[in-house]
C-alpha cells in the first residue's frame, strides 16, 4: 500500500514543528514542560572543566541550575541591589 507512506510522510511534516515544545523540559516544581535553557556557563580555571547551565520555567518563575549534566537545582539569581546612596563624608 503506496497511500501509508504518504501519509506517513504528512504526518512528520505536520509533527515536527511541535518537536521542540515535545523535548521541551520538565520544570522539576510545577511539572510543567515551561523550562526554558538560559544559558551554558563555563567555570574558568576548573579542573575537570565544569559548567553550569541555567534555566527557568515560565509557569512558576522559578529559576534552575545544573551543574554538568547532574540534577537540577533550585537557584536564586542575584538579586540586582538597588543602588546605595552613598553621602559623601564632609
Ligand atoms: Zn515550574
Amino acid at each position: 500500500m503506496k497511500d501509508w507512506y504518504m501519509i506517513f510522510a504528512l504526518l512528520a511534516v505536520l509533527v515536527s514543528p511541535l518537536f521542540p515544545i515535545l523535548l521541551k523540559s520538565k520544570c522539576p516544581r510545577c511539572a510543567k514542560r515551561k523550562l526554558e535553557h538560559l544559558e551554558s556557563v563555563h567555570v574558568d580555571g576548573a579542573k575537570p572543566s565544569e559548567f553550569f547551565t541555567y534555566y527557568k520555567c515560565h509557569a512558576c518563575e522559578t529559576s534552575f541550575r545544573q551543574k554538568r549534566s547532574g540534577k537540577l537545582e533550585s537557584f536564586e539569581p542575584p538579586v540586582q541591589e538597588p543602588e546605595r546612596v552613598l553621602t559623601p563624608s564632609l
